[in-house]
C-alpha cells in the first residue's frame, strides 16, 4: 500500500505564554484507501492534527508527507496548489457562503484550478447529483437542513477530485437522521476509493471505520485496527 498521508515526529506548538503544544511527536501513516476514525477528548489534538495533515497549518518541527511528497521545504503557494490536487476537507460548520446557491457554493472550489465558469457549474452539477442533491441545486444554505447542507459541503470538498477527504466531526451539528445519511455517504465516497479521515466523538462513525486513532496529551496514544 501506498502512503496518502504520512506524519514524522510532527510537532505543533501555538505561541502563547506558556506556549501551548497540540501535537507532541505524532507519528502517523496513513495509506491510501484506508477509512480512519480520530477520536479523543475535546483539547487533545484531533483538529490540529487533521490541520496539519490536510497542509492547512505547517507542523513547528517534523515532517508532513503527501503522497509521498515531503512538504516542509514546499513554499505556500506550492503547499497549496498540492493541496488543491490532493485534499477536500468537511467541517462541522459547513462554511458554505450564504449568498451562493448550492450549485456556486460547490463550482467556487474549482476557481483555483483555472476552469472556466460553464464547466465549474457543470461539474457542480454532476457532483451534487452525485451526492442526492439534484433536486436543490439552486438553494441557498438558508433553504436547506443541515444535513443537505453538510452535503454541498461534502459536495465541495469532492468536486476537485481530491484523493484524501478529511473530515472534522462532520455530523457534529447534525440530528441522528441526518447524521446517519451523511455517514452513508461518506462510506460511499470512500467505497467508491477515496481515502478518509474523520474526526469523531460517535461511537456509530468510529464502529464504521477500520481503523481507530486515539489522540490524547498531543500523542498518539492508540491505533486499532
Ligand atoms: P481537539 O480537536 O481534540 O479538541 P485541538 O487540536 O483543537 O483539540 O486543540 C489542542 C490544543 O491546542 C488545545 O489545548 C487547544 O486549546 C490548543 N489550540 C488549538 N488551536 C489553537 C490556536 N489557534 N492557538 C492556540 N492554541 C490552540
Amino acid at each position: 500500500m501506498s502512503a496518502a498521508l504520512e506524519l514524522v515526529d510532527v510537532v505543533k506548538e501555538y505561541a502563547g505564554t506558556p506556549p501551548v503544544r497540540a501535537l507532541d511527536g505524532v507519528n502517523v501513516r496513513i495509506d491510501v484507501g484506508e477509512m480512519v476514525a480520530i477520536v479523543g477528548q475535546s483539547g487533545s489534538g484531533k483538529s490540529t492534527l487533521l490541520h496539519v495533515a490536510g497542509t492547512l497549518d505547517r507542523p513547528s518541527s517534523g515532517e508532513l508527507l503527501v503522497a509521498g511528497v515531503p512538504t516542509s521545504e514546499l513554499t505556500d503557494n506550492e503547499l497549496a496548489a498540492l493541496r488543491s490536487r490532493t485534499i477536500g476537507f468537511v467541517f462541522q460548520q459547513f462554511f458554505l457562503l450564504d449568498e451562493l446557491t448550492a450549485v456556486d457554493n460547490v463550482a467556487l472550489a474549482l476557481v483555483y484550478q483555472g476552469i472556466e465558469p460553464a464547466e465549474r457549474r457543470r461539474r457542480a452539477v454532476r457532483v451534487l447529483e452525485r451526492v442526492g442533491l439534484g433536486h436543490r441545486l439552486w438553494h441557498f444554505p438558508q433553504q436547506m437542513s443541515g444535513g443537505e447542507r453538510q452535503r454541498v459541503a461534502t459536495a465541495r470538498a469532492i468536486v476537485t477530485e481530491p484523493t484524501v477527504l478529511l473530515a472534522d466531526e462532520p455530523t457534529g451539528n447534525l440530528d441522528t437522521a441526518s447524521s446517519a445519511s451523511i455517514l452513508d455517504l461518506i462510506a460511499q465516497l470512500h467505497a467508491d476509493g477515496i481515502t478518509v479521515v474523520i474526526i469523531t466523538h460517535d461511537h456509530s462513525v468510529a464502529a464504521r471505520c477500520a481503523r481507530t486513532i486515539t489522540v490524547a496529551d498531543g500523542t498518539i496514544v492508540s491505533d486499532e485496527r
